[in-house]
């Protein structure tokens, strides 16, 4: 397990969810996070740039089916 670490009082609602998306703050290309990646850092596929977990929304609220 990791350490889940304390952001924003929302974070904690994160952890139950599968995944969720982040858009990239720079060039505004999203990116899925899935939950076992949350306390890592990514990287924009488009143009490089960190993603800040703090610009994320989450999709898998009433069930949204995933492609799998
Ligand atoms: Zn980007």
């Amino acid at each position: 397990m990791v350490t889940t670490p304390k952001h924003c009082p929302g974070w904690e609602s994160f952890k139950n969810l599968k995944s969720f998306t982040c858009k990239c703050a720079k060039c505004g290309a999203e990116k899925e996070i899935f939950s076992d990646e949350f306390t890592k850092s990514h990287l924009c596929a488009k143009c490089g740039a960190p993603i800040d977990f703090a610009t994320c929304s989450y999709e898998a609220g009433a069930g949204a089916p995933s492609p799998r």
